[in-house]
């Protein structure tokens, strides 16, 4: 059996055996190093094992199984236009369809790789069109994939990688008969990854049936012993990714810190967040991996010293790195692997001084959370980014602050004349009013007045254990499709109406996966669906009701436009 050790110390991707231009791509993305998954993933993977992973979105479990699966096309052959595609990927969803299609063709443009995305919902025949001029690469829902080999359109035979992504999603969105009739097309001496957040029973099941003696790799397993970990003001916040810039402009104007660094996953979003920081009056410097030991000196004097405020930095960047005075670490994204994160906020709190770590995750990175906290054995509060009212409150605050500061001063004397004058015409409140008003605009007065809009969060468990331990193994139909017109919907649900039914073709895992495509709810999130000839009834947690309606309103559910409206009581 071959070993593939764990490097301890860390490595760029030149450790990897990739082709020039998948690593000259990476570089030009901005990747310093692979993270913890793609480390173990890639070398078997390109030895062409077979790889059973356990990671959740935000670990580059898609670059992980994306560059060996690049790194193997023979597209100098591929060109035919009738060859059939090199590798498959399944994945749950329509959104998650399109963005490991464009991380692929992101990778591999420079090795001319023709990726298609394949979903349902849109019209077949753009799909068609492409699949004739011939694909090396098909990223695709089971539901869609099934119906192109149906039709002939798609043929598998070529096929020399399969991935199944997010498997767990896909079986509970009752997906597991479409994925054994699709592997069923394939050769038998393809390589097959998959990866899962959760690891239930029936995900081992399909590895024993389909898989070759897999690699296994789990990702944060170990844990931190509680007195380990640095006693640290832990939040995050949830945010849809294109929301982020004005987030973390948000949580910096409340939290106010007096010395942060910002955690980025790439050297552009550095550049990018340092710009955008700037901008909004902060004095921000990028830390980058190629600063010489003098200039990283100089940046980490100017932070000591106040001049600096912000230091936007990479993990790499940011590595070795002992600031004393540091009040917060933001991480911009959820850290790739749960023990970056501690190592990351371990740069907080430092001999009984307060600390903050506050770090902006979209909503599909929960499960990265929960693996934080399990890890560290500590409960993190998920919060919503802050409202208008919110920021405005903490601005009149500050306000207060500033001039409690000064109420002893030595030298307040030296205003008793401007006073005086002033209390001749006017009360003496209202000119207090009036120079707090004015001290108060002189500071950046209430800060910008754009909501940013608020997403579902996944129900947790109590003590903020794992959500995917919530998983339950029963099949789609046993959770769903139970009688449900008629009763009240179960307590936090909210119930809605849906113009569409068996009569189109209507099945649950269609439901399911038009509801988690279009709107970001995980498929746990969403209750009993009952179809009925006409329309359907589904289950959805209250606090998301409007914004899954909405998303609902916008989409096309098995090539239709339906009514969506919250069920009317009887
Ligand atoms: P995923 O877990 O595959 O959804 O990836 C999460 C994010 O991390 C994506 O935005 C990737 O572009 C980014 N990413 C993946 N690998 C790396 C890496 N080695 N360095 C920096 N960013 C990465």
């Amino acid at each position: 059996m071959t070993e593939y050790p764990v490097e301890e110390e860390p490595f760029g991707f030149a450790g990897l055996a990739l082709r020039p231009e998948l690593l000259q791509a990476l570089s030009g993305l901005g990747y310093e190093e692979p993270t913890p998954i793609q480390r173990e993933a890639i070398p078997p993977l390109l030895d062409r094992r077979d790889v059973l992973g356990q990671a959740a979105t935000g670990t580059g479990k898609t670059a992980a199984f994306a560059l060996p699966l690049l790194n193997a096309l023979d597209l100098d052959l591929g060109h035919e236009p009738d060859a059939g595609p090199a590798a498959l990927v399944l994945v749950p969803t329509r959104e998650l369809a399109e963005q490991v299609s464009q991380a692929v063709h992101k990778y591999g443009s420079a090795l001319g790789v023709r990726v298609l995305p394949v979903y349902g919902g849109t019209p077949i025949g753009r799909q068609l069109f492409a699949l004739k001029r011939g694909v090396d690469v098909v990223v695709g829902t089971p539901g869609r994939v099934l119906d192109h080999i149906g039709r002939g359109t798609i043929d598998l035979a070529g096929v020399r990688t399969v991935v199944l992504d997010e498997a767990d999603e896909m079986l509970d969105m009752g997906f597991a008969e479409d994925i054994e009739a699709i592997l069923a097309e394939t050769p038998d001496e393809r390589q097959t990854v998959l990866f899962s957040a959760t690891m239930p029973a029936r995900i081992e099941t399909i590895a024993r049936q389909h898989m070759h003696d897999p690699v296994r790799i789990q990702m944060g397993r170990a844990t931190t012993a509680p007195g380990e970990m640095p006693k640290v003001r832990q939040s995050v916040y949830l945010v849809a990714r294109a929301h982020k810039p004005a987030a973390l402009g948000r949580v910096l104007d409340i939290e106010a810190p007096k010395a942060a660094i910002v955690f980025c996953r790439t050297r552009e979003e550095v550049d990018e967040l340092t710009e955008l920081l700037n901008g909004r009056g902060y004095r921000a410097e990028a830390l980058h991996g190629g600063l010489s030991q003098d200039q990283r000196d100089r940046v980490m004097g100017r932070l000591r010293n106040g001049a600096t405020q912000l230091l936007v930095a990479t993990d790499v960047a940011a590595r070795g790195l002992d600031i004393e005075q540091l009040t917060h670490v933001v991480n911009y994204n959820v850290p790739s692997a749960p023990e970056a994160y501690v190592h990351r906020i371990g740069r907080v709190g430092r001999a009984g001084r307060e600390g903050a770590a506050i770090t902006l995750a979209e909503p599909r990175e929960q499960r990265m959370i929960a693996a934080i906290e399990r890890l560290t054995r500590q409960p993190i509060a998920i919060e919503n980014v802050p409202t208008v009212a919110d920021l405005r409150a903490r601005r009149q605050e500050q306000t207060r602050e500033a001039i409690e500061e000064h109420l002893g001063a030595p030298d307040l004397d030296r205003f008793r004349g401007v006073l005086g004058k002033l209390t001749e015409e006017h009360d003496l409140e209202t000119v207090v009013l009036a120079a707090i008003k004015m001290l108060h605009e002189a500071s950046g007065g209430d800060g910008d007045d754009v909501e940013i809009p608020s997403v579902a969060r996944s129900p947790r468990d109590k003590g903020g254990r794992d959500r995917g331990a919530r998983h339950d193994d029963r099949g789609p139909d046993e959770r769903r499709g139970r009688p449900g017109a008629g009763r009240p919907a179960n307590a936090g649900s909210a119930r809605l109406f849906l113009g569409i039914g068996k009569r189109a073709g209507l099945r649950p895992q269609d439901m399911v996966g038009a509801i988690a495509g279009e709107s970001g709810l995980s498929a746990r999130d969403i209750g009993q669906i009952q179809i009925s000839d006409r329309f359907t009834l589904v289950e959805v947690p209250e606090r998301s009701a409007d914004m899954v309606i909405a998303a609902l309103r916008r989409a096309t559910i098995r090539g239709r436009k339906a009514t969506v409206r919250r069920e009317r009581p009887n």
